[in-house]
């Protein structure tokens, strides 16, 4: 869509109890923000934001036994986190594993992108709606 606005890679992420770390190795593709049921339920929270990464950039560092995968099975991409403390690292589409968005809690440091749109704000929770932000927002997915 747009330039990333800044080029701070690698940059780097993990869980709470560090058994998994990550890396992006190449500049962030874009952020969109995400408030489906299925992002509050993993996450907790009303929802938020998940950086995309380039095909093939993120890499999973730390102990490959720490990873857990939750696929929906219906074509919804997996949702990855640590199988030791439960944070949520990533979502990654099981028809390519290479296609991968990080929740940007999950980053170190701030990922540098801006968030250009709001999705799934139909199913936004009454007490955890998108900001008034003035970014885009879309009832169901947003476009590609
Ligand atoms: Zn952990
Ligand atoms: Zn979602």
């Amino acid at each position: 869509m747009s330039a990333p606005a800044s080029d701070s890679t690698p940059l780097s992420g993990g869980c709470n109890c560090g058994a998994v770390r990550f890396e992006v190795t190449v500049p962030l593709t874009g952020a969109i923000a995400c408030w489906c049921r299925r992002c509050q339920r993993r996450s907790g929270t009303g929802g938020g934001p998940n950086a995309r990464t380039a095909p093939g950039s993120f890499r999973l560092l730390g102990d490959p036994a720490a990873v857990g995968a939750w696929d929906p099975g219906d074509g919804g991409w997996e949702k990855v986190f640590c199988n030791r403390c439960g944070s949520q690292i990533c979502s990654r589409d099981p028809a390519d594993r290479d296609r991968v968005s990080v929740r940007f809690g999950a980053f170190d440091e701030d990922p540098g992108i801006p968030v250009s749109a709001h999705q799934f704000t139909a199913y936004a929770a009454p007490w955890g709606q998108p900001p008034d932000d003035g970014v885009p927002r879309y009832p169901e997915r947003a476009p590609a």
